[in-house]
Order: C-alpha cells, then sequence, then structure tokens
C-alpha cells in the first residue's frame, strides 16, 4: 500500500516553519495590541451563505475557490477563505454595534480551492485586523499605519511598496463605472474570456487582470481619479496628508481594485519583489457597505490581511528554539534520581532534556542535537556527595553545584 500523502496545496508546519510562523502572529499581535486590537476569533467554518454574501458571487474566491461541502445535517457549510466575512457576521449575531468602535485582531488558518505554487497554498494562514465603526479617514491611516509597523518590525520594511489607491463612494463609482463600461466594451473583441465574463457583474476587477491582452487595453482605460466626486477626493487627501504626517511611504496605483460593491475609499496592498509571483504580503481597504449586505445596520469598516506564509518566507532567519538544560545520569540510581529532577527543574521554569537512555556519549551527543545550554552530569559518586557536575556547553567550564539547590546554579543559563 502507498504511503499516505498530504493533501495538494497544504502543508505540515514542521518546528521550524512553526517558529517562523509564531514570530510574525507574535509581533503583529504585539503591535496590534499597542494600537488597541484585540485578537479574536471565529469559527474555521460557517454556513456558506456568509462568505457567498460576504465577498460576492462576482468574485473569483466565490465563484471557483470555496471548499463547500453538506455535513451530516444537510447544511451547507464552507470553509472560511479569509476572515472579515466571518468578523462582520460575528459582529452582528453577537449584538456588538451596540460597541462600536471595535478593534479586533485575528490569525489563523484560512482555505482556498487555488492552483498552489510557491506563496500559493490551499490551506494557508492570514493575520488581519479590522477596525469596526470609525468613518473618518483617521481609520484608513491607523490600519494601515499598524501593517507598516508589522512589516518593519520583522525587518524587511526596505522590500516592501505600499500601493494606495481609492475606489471613492457609490456616486463615484457609478460614474465611473459607466464610463470604464463605455470603453470595454469598445474592445470586447480582444478582451479575455474571463474579462468577458465580468464585464456586467463586475467590470472595475478588469483593471486588476493578470491576462497581457487585458492588461495592453487596461493600460489606456479611463483613469478612476478623474471621475471621483469632491467627497471622494477630499477623504483621499486625509488618507494621504495622514501618511505623509506619519512619514509613511506610498506609491499611488491607480490600477488597484477590490472588485466588490461594497468596498470603497481607500485600498492598498504591500507588496514586494523579493518573493516570486506571489509578491501580495498584505492587501487592505474600506468596506462600509458590508455590514447592510450582511443583514446587519449600516456600520463603517477598514481592515487589512496579510499571508503568514509569505511573511514567514521573507524573515531574514529563523527564530531559535528555546535552548534546554540536559540532565545525565551515569548508573542506574543517578537515572531514577534524574527522573524526578528533571519534574522539579521544570516545575522550577527550565526546559529540560534527560536523554531517555544510553550511555554519557549518547546522552551528550543528544544534548548537542537539542542545543542545549548546559548539561548537568549526575554519577554514583556525585550522588554520594549529593552534588552534581554542571558543564556549560558553550564554554565548557565545568563547577560541582549541591544537587538540592541546583535551580540556583542553573539560574544563569535559563
Ligand atoms: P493574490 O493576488 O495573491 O491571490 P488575494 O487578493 O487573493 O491575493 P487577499 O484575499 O487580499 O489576497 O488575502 C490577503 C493576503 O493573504 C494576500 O495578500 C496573501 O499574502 C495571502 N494569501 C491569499 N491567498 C493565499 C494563498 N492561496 N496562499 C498563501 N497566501 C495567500
Ligand atoms: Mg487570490
Amino acid at each position: 500500500m502507498p504511503a499516505l500523502q498530504p493533501v495538494r496545496g497544504t502543508h505540515d508546519l514542521l518546528p521550524e516553519d512553526s517558529r517562523r510562523h509564531r514570530r510574525v502572529g507574535d509581533l503583529a499581535r504585539a503591535l496590534a495590541e499597542r494600537y488597541g486590537f484585540a485578537e479574536m476569533s471565529t469559527p474555521i467554518f460557517e454556513f456558506t451563505d456568509v462568505f457567498a454574501r460576504g465577498i460576492g458571487e462576482a468574485t473569483d474566491i466565490v465563484s471557483k475557490e470555496m471548499y463547500t461541502f453538506a455535513d451530516r445535517g444537510g447544511e451547507h457549510i464552507t470553509l472560511r477563505p479569509e476572515n472579515t466575512a466571518g468578523v462582520v457576521r460575528a459582529v452582528i449575531s453577537n449584538g456588538l454595534q451596540q460597541h462600536l468602535p471595535l478593534k479586533y485582531f485575528y490569525q489563523g488558518p484560512m482555505f482556498r480551492y487555488e492552483r498552489p505554487q510557491k506563496g500559493r497554498q490551499r490551506q494557508f494562514h492570514q493575520i488581519g485586523i479590522e477596525l469596526i465603526g470609525v468613518a473618518q479617514p483617521q481609520a484608513d491611516i491607523e490600519v494601515i499605519a499598524l501593517g507598516c509597523d508589522i512589516i518593519d518590525g520583522l525587518g524587511f520594511g526596505a522590500d516592501v511598496t505600499l500601493e494606495l489607491n481609492t475606489l471613492g463612494d457609490g456616486e463615484s463609482r457609478q460614474a465611473y463605472r459607466a464610463v470604464l463600461l463605455d470603453y470595454l466594451n469598445g474592445h470586447r473583441a480582444k478582451l479575455s474570456k474571463d474579462s468577458l465574463d465580468r464585464l456586467e457583474r463586475n467590470p472595475m476587477r478588469i483593471l486588476d487582470s493578470k491576462d497581457e491582452g487585458d492588461r495592453r487595453i487596461v493600460a489606456d482605460a479611463p483613469v478612476y481619479s478623474d471621475h471621483l466626486n469632491a467627497a471622494s477626493r477630499d477623504f483621499f487627501a486625509h488618507v494621504t496628508a495622514g501618511l505623509d504626517a506619519l512619514g509613511i511611504a506610498y506609491a499611488i496605483n491607480p490600477r488597484l481594485v477590490r472588485g466588490l460593491d461594497y468596498y470603497c475609499h481607500t485600498c492598498f496592498e504591500f507588496t514586494t519583489t523579493t518573493l516570486g509571483a506571489q509578491g501580495t504580503v498584505m492587501g487592505g481597504g474600506r468596506y462600509d457597505g458590508l455590514f447592510a449586505i450582511m443583514g446587519g445596520p449600516d456600520t463603517a469598516g477598514v481592515g487589512w490581511a496579510a499571508g503568514i506564509e509569505r511573511l514567514a518566507m521573507m524573515l531574514a532567519e529563523t527564530p531559535a528554539a528555546a535552548r534546554p538544560i540536559a540532565l545525565v545520569p551515569i548508573g542506574e540510581a543517578a537515572e531514577r534520581r534524574v527522573l524526578i529532577l528533571a519534574h522539579q527543574l521544570r516545575h522550577a521554569g527550565f526546559a529540560v532534556e534527560h536523554g531517555y537512555g544510553g550511555n554519557v556519549g549518547k546522552r551528550m551527543k543528544r544534548a548537542n542535537k537539542v542545543n542545549a545550554r548546559a548539561a548537568v552530569l549526575i554519577g554514583d559518586d556525585e550522588l554520594a556527595r549529593g552534588t552534581a557536575t554542571l558543564r556549560d556547553l558553550d564554554t565548557g567550564a565545568q563547577v560541582a553545584a549541591p544537587l538540592d539547590t541546583l535551580a540556583e546554579a542553573l539560574a544563569q543559563f535559563r
């Protein structure tokens, strides 16, 4: 029988991967808390409608990437492909709109049926934030500033560009949609099949097309910024002035869109050229129309999500594992004593390994393998004297230490 394989597009996070992921998640959470965002989690699966409505039927995610199934009770269930819809659902179902503004941080696995490649998995992980209930541009500025701090804090700010655009308000969008549709209809013959499909449902999404032919057409398309009304221009001016005041650099990208009707005003992506084709590490924007679509009262919202795998790939080094103390018993009496000693030291807060079996050489090898900081050698003679030999594994220096105050002697290696 062939060995079992992981499902295509899924990955085991072995300890080194886990440490890289944890570095990203822990730093992001700590910085998010500094900005007043509290961690929350929604279920990994929801009723399919949560995502179908909340992300939109016209999107790639809903139309072809969702992991959807009927459960044993016949409910239509989907593994979450992103977390904004779930957070909005949670705010509505917990009646939290009474407590606006709400500021949430989340992290966890997401699922999309995509073609797996470097930086693109079917199970991947995101960190993200949502700032709910603030209609003013201060929220957009704060959310972007936090994203920037996280990317800088991880050490690769210099390799990442903040791309920024505005989608304006509903009125501006209506005006632009008409102009854009007019232009694109004049080029129907050369549009890709995907873009033709999108033409009526979601023409702005075509601006984002990866198809070469589409891109040539889009290059000469009317630019949205020429069709923004005064209120939309003013909102965006506040956002850019705020970023300027904070010294946050950005590049305006008029082709950057998030194609859904309920996205408005600010949208942005943090991109890099160091990861190859999958260069977007973080994406976000304002979604003031989403609550109404999800059946809640009108509520403003702005946030972003970032791919942990992509951020973890950019980390210059793998964070080191904690270095344990290795206990090395020589002889049976010492072996029994070490079992108890390990327990006591662990309760005193030390990471402890005792090698399980074999002679001194074998146990010292294991101590090196787990990168132990110090070794405690205990033989019959030492046991009789109530002492142990304490060896600094970095310098090789050795001292004798009383067994009953071992924790004190080891404090320097914690
Ligand atoms: P892309 O253009 O790369 O498909 P997207 O627009 O679908 O990204 P979002 O839905 O905005 O991505 O998700 C936010 C972030 O999550 C992305 O910028 C990326 O870092 C990460 N991400 C999205 N899909 C995947 C995936 N399949 N595998 C790994 N990371 C992903
Ligand atoms: Mg995608």
